[in-house]
């Protein structure tokens, strides 16, 4: 059996000028079609995020985001500031404010709320200086570090056309928070030994989604921040996977677009069109259309003119899209984005008692990998195998996953499928490092076959069992490998198991006890005309059963009594039981509340009194039919005297009871009595008690 590798190479620098100081020069176009036609490993990676991206847009454009409400990503950035050691609000040490500055601007621009904002307006996407950092304590997302010790940093900055300075790699791995959790910017001082304050120059560059991690990011020079400087959103753009609008066009020959999704910027409100010259904002007639120029792209942030203004509304479904994609999706839901972390302080999980091994020969090439996982609305990112190195420890505190005990979730992979591969998950439950087959594996799936766009997604239902180690940080391990249909010994036998060509990750997950099933407003009672009634009222109800009612004579000893079925309502409901259990002196009640699961909580306890010890027959089955039922309301010293009357007066039956008669029942069905009103009457220690009673 033969499987496909999927080779990354990093995708193209972006280049972009500013215009009111120099000519734009980007060298896009000849790096992406350079790449595209001698790297098949680079166009196979172009074309599979490109296919993601465009089932994204489908579903998009099938149920469009609602104007006017909250943002649908806000992404965490961190600005680091690489200066050459000089003080802040030096020109190429930027202070917080004008960072800050620029990053509001940045959101102005995209949520269209900037003077002058044309076309679509909102793209809701917006960006916040992180709040958390990589280790989840408080932050400004901005940090600064100095680069002149780097050779050839002070002078010549950045390179991107010549060598004189520093690669930007080795800035980038001066200083770089993780790429699926934040978005980088680097602030440097020169790009290519020009600064941007005369001349020609590059103001800044991006790469696009598919980026290698370490590589993930916007460089851009220290006096290109600032209100009004549209390098940031430009370059934001391109991350978020917008082209320059001219893309496809080589000199005066126009880009074709002969399908506007496909061809050109694959935007399909904005014409092709020519790179402009001297960042002329064109009007007449497009040369590549035959008719007028359009602001849609004369005034487009991703051209390069001087009257830059807008996003399409194309464009921003490409962006939303974009933002949806395995590599962009792990931002916005970010732990970095949030000032409140919900764990103090985080533990990490136990060792686990193996740890996959990371050097097999057969990761170098990409055949597998786990791209995201997505559980309790989380997302974790990472790549394949030949950037993770065969193990991924995900276990730092900013992938913290949530579950709580008693409700179902769902977990849901996006797997590298270019080959058949297979999966298995399990969370470490009991939390002694291992992973046990028969009792902690959620997920085991074999032989999922290749997918067409080069993604696979599996997706699992389950519920944290009760036994589970809660209020602890627990080890969540998947492993994937190549199918055994390539080979029997590709078999994941267990969690030690190492690939040899797909990956095992690691992430922290939170297990916490199960919701209550209910929550309680009241519960009381009272007790009248020898009846116990009992009420409660509670405010929520979730997978709740059913209320036990249980009485007690000494407040010590219970038994139930009745079962009330909960209406299982979100918002609660009421409740009523009555008691017609004589008693006489304290009766105590509570409720059981069992939740579905077979977990249950107690109320607390109401005491009820009956202290009247003046009745003779205090309590009286009523109405009756063919018997009467009596319970005795006291000790009495003398014989008891019962008798019956029908509504006439007509004496219907006399008894004689001896004395400290609890309980007294007498049949009636042989005596053919008519429903109707009778009296009853007690006669004992001189004390005579007349009862209305009905037949029913
Ligand atoms: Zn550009």
């Amino acid at each position: 059996m033969k499987f496909r590798p999927w080779v990354l190479i990093w995708s193209a620098v972006l280049l972009f000028s500013d215009p009111s100081f120099s000519q734009a020069i980007c060298g896009f176009d000849q790096i992406y079609n350079s790449k595209m036609q001698s790297d098949p490993g680079f166009r196979k990676r172009i074309e599979s995020h490109e296919a993601a991206l465009q089932k994204a847009i489908i579903k998009l454009r099938n149920a469009p985001p609602k104007r006017g409400i909250a943002a649908l990503f806000t992404i965490p950035v961190v600005v680091h500031i690489v200066h050459t050691g000089g003080a802040q609000g030096t020109i190429y040490n930027p202070t917080d404010a004008q960072i800050q500055t620029t990053i509001d601007y940045l959101n102005q621009v995209y949520d269209g709320s900037y003077p002058g904002t044309e076309g679509v307006g909102d793209l809701q996407i917006q960006f916040v200086l992180a709040q958390r950092d990589p280790n989840c304590n408080p932050t400004t997302g901005i940090d600064r570090v100095d680069g002149s010790s780097v050779t050839g940093y002070t002078a010549n900055g950045v390179n991107v056309s010549n060598t004189n300075g520093a690669d930007q790699l080795t800035i980038k791995d001066l200083i770089r928070w993780d790429p699926f959790r934040y978005y980088n910017i680097w602030v440097v001082n020169k790009i290519d030994g020009l600064d941007g304050t005369s001349g020609t120059f590059v103001a800044g560059f991006a790469l696009t989604p598919g980026a290698p991690p370490e590589l993930d990011g916007t460089v851009m020079l220290a006096t290109q921040m600032g209100t009004g400087k549209k390098t940031l959103p430009h370059e934001i753009g391109h991350a978020f996977d917008l082209f320059h609008p001219f893309q496809g066009s080589v000199g005066t020959t126009c880009s074709t677009n002969a399908d506007c999704t496909v061809d050109g910027d694959k935007i399909c409100d904005t014409d092709p069109i020519t790179q402009p010259a001297a960042f002329a904002c064109r009007t007449g007639i497009n040369p590549c259309t035959g008719g007028a120029y359009s602001i849609n792209t004369e005034h487009n942030f991703m051209n390069y003119t001087n009257c830059t203004t807008l996003f399409t509304a194309d464009q921003k479904i490409r962006m939303l899209a974009s933002a949806e994609t395995v590599e962009r999706v792990g931002l916005s839901t970010s732990r970095g984005a949030i000032a409140t972390y919900p764990l103090n302080p985080f533990v990490a999980p136990v060792a686990a008692s193996c740890t996959p091994v990371t050097g097999a020969s057969g990761l170098s090439d990409n055949y597998a990998g786990i791209l995201n996982i997505t559980l309790a609305g989380q997302n974790s990112n990472s790549s394949t195998a030949a950037l993770d190195h065969g193990y991924v420890d995900g276990t730092g505190c900013i992938n913290l996953l949530q579950l709580q005990k008693g409700t179902p979730y769902n977990l849901t992979l996006i797997l590298l499928g270019v080959n058949r591969e297979q999966i298995r998950v399990w969370i470490d439950y009991n939390n002694d490092g291992a992973f046990d087959n028969a009792t902690e594996q959620i997920l085991y799936v074999n032989n999922i076959p290749s997918a067409v766009s080069g993604f696979d997604t599996a997706t699992i239902s389950f519920t944290v069992p009760s036994a589970a180690v809660e209020n602890a940080v627990l080890r969540l391990r998947l492993t994937e490998e190549l199918s055994t249909f390539y080979d029997p010994s590709f078999a994941i036998s267990s969690g030690c198991y190492s690939p040899t060509y797909g990956q095992a990750e690691d992430y922290p997950l939170y297990i916490s006890a199960a919701a209550l099933p209910v929550v309680l407003e009241y519960f009381r009672g009272s007790y009248m005309a020898n009846i116990s009634r009992l009420q409660w009222k509670s405010s929520s109800e979730l997978s709740l059963e059913k209320y036990e009612v249980e009485s007690s004579t000494d407040g010590q000893s219970f038994s139930v009594i009745g079962t009330v079925v909960a209406e299982n309502n979100s918002n609660g409901g009421t409740y009523n039981y009555t008691d017609r259990q004589f008693f006489v002196g304290n009766k105590f009640y509570r409720l059981k509340m069992i939740d579905k699961d077979g977990a249950f909580k107690y109320s607390q306890i109401v005491v009820l009194q009956n202290n009247d010890h003046t009745n003779v027959g205090t309590w009286i089955l009523n109405p009756f039919h063919d018997y009467l039922d009596i319970s005795m309301g006291r000790t009495s010293r003398q014989n008891i005297r019962l008798s019956l009357f029908d509504a006439t007066g007509k004496l219907i039956l006399k008894k004689i009871l001896p004395p400290d008669q609890n309980r007294i029942h007498i049949d009636l069905a042989s005596r053919n009595l008519s429903n109707g009103i009778y009296i009853l009457q007690f006669e004992t220690d001189g004390i005579i008690e007349i009862r209305k009673i009905i037949r029913q």
